[in-house]
């Protein structure tokens, strides 16, 4: 049995470990940490419906609607408080099934476990920090402990700051600070909800004066929410961990303070262990190379999609499905690495430009002008331009596991 090294116990990895398994492959993921759900980069996701399909094709979309649930309409408001517009976030599946929000860390462990459920080996403590081919058309690793793996694929699923897509190629970008960053937590208090009126289902969206602020309501009462802030300097790992959740209400209250609605009250109720570690938030350029003969990059690692394009789980989790299926169905490693990249590039690149497209292109001043340009949902401009079903070719995306190639029902 062929043996593929995976790095990266996020999203990308588990679902390429349980794809590959799938098609007879025995994958072993190699993870940095030693939780796969301990880098907490955002405090909830959510996840459209051409990633549940593409989880269905290896029977795991249940674990995202086991600990999430279903978010079906965007609602935004101004920093007045004035209701703007109410749209579908995304397409259907026959059954049913919508986009379902989750937190980050449910759905890490969730992918995660289930993988070591059915049988997948995990290294955690493992950071990749070299890569060569073997003579043999294999592949060693070397991880930062000094130890080395060998085998005959290496798929780099390690997110955004990827090593992996240095070793494959030492002049690939790298990410760049969006001059942004983010907060996020949870709301306990049983009666707040209730309070504001919130409504299970959906996601509701302030373009504030100084931050944008979104959330939503869990069946469970409990309030999700995200805020991201400008801040000219990415801010160091120690900054970021070295402030409090304290300092962290004090700071986005007062940018809270010039606007109407309930955010501020959201974020004074949010209690210190509710609070999600502040993050910086990045942009990826174009990837040129995204594989050699035995090593591959995919999900974050090749081509990160714009945070509010809600498209990046999906993304990851399409791309996991496609490799497999091409290594299933390809004489060998190399040509099926080919023919993945040929099946992907395209669909990814035609999602990481919408969302480019629709957040770049007028140079704007101001703090709100800056948040609203990079971080208003995509097919929100897009809808407002040509209609909530401009964007079909996104949501209605199928990959098939009883076919021999990939099949799209809908653009690409
Ligand atoms: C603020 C924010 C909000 C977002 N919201 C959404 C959303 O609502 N919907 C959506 O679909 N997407 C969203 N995204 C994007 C989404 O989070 C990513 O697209 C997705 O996590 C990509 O999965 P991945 O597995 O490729 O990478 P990651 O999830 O980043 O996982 C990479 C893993 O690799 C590990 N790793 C890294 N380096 C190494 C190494 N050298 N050796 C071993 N292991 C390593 C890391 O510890 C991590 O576990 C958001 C992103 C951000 C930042």
């Amino acid at each position: 049995m062929k043996k593929a090294l995976i790095i990266g116990g996020g999203i990308a990895g588990p679902v390429t470990a349980m794809a590959l398994q799938k098609a007879g492959w025995e994958p072993v993921v190699y993870e940095a940490y030693e939780d796969a759900a301990a880098e907490q980069i955002g405090a909830y996701l959510t996840v459209a419906v051409n990633g549940l399909s593409a989880l269905a094709e290896i029977d795991a979309h249940h674990l995202v609607m086991n600990v999430g649930h279903p978010t079906d309409t965007l609602s935004f408001y101004t920093s007045g408080g004035k209701h703007i517009t109410d749209m579908p976030i995304g397409g259907t599946l026959p059954d049913g099934t919508v986009t379902h929000s989750v937190k980050r860390r449910d759905l890490y462990r969730a992918l995660n476990a289930e993988a070591v459920r059915r049988g997948i080996r995990y290294e955690f403590g493992k950071r990749l920090v070299d890569a060569r081919p073997t003579a043999g058309h294999g592949v060693v690793a070397t991880f930062a402990d000094g130890s080395r793996a060998e085998g005959d694929l290496l798929v780099g699923a390690d997110g955004i700051r990827s090593r992996t897509r240095e070793i494959i190629d030492p002049t690939a970008p790298q990410a760049h600070y969006l001059g942004i960053y983010g907060l996020g937590g949870f709301v306990t208090d049983p009666d707040l909800h209730r309070e504001l009126g919130l409504r299970p289902g959906v996601y509701n969206m302030i373009f504030g004066k100084k931050a944008f602020f979104g959330y939503l309501v869990a069946p469970t009462g409990e309030i999700w929410w995200f805020a991201n802030m400008p801040g000219e300097q990415e801010l160091s790992k120690q900054a970021l961990t070295d402030t409090s959740p304290a300092q962290w209400r004090e700071e986005l209250m007062r940018l809270l303070a010039a606007d109407r609605g309930p955010a501020a009250r959201i974020v004074a109720a949010t209690p210190d262990a509710g609070f999600v570690t502040g993050f910086n938030q990045y942009d990826m350029p174009s990837v040129a190379t995204w594989h050699t003969d035995s090593m591959v990059i995919i999900g974050d690692a090749a081509h990160a999609v714009a945070s509010s394009s809600g498209q990046g789980v999906s993304m990851a989790v399409e791309d996991a499905v496609t490799l497999a299926l091409c290594l299933r169905d390809q004489p060998d490693t190399a040509s099926a690495l080919a023919e993945f990249e040929h099946r992907r590039r395209d669909r990814v690149e035609k999602v990481v430009a919408h969302g480019a497209e629709t957040s770049g292109d007028k140079a704007q001043n101001g703090v709100a002008r800056l948040l609203v340009r990079l971080l208003t949902p995509f097919f929100l401009k897009r809808a407002a331009k040509q209609g909530v079903g401009s964007l079909n070719w996104m949501f209605d995306h199928r990959i098939s596991w009883s076919d021999a190639a990939e099949q799209v029902h809908a653009g690409n």
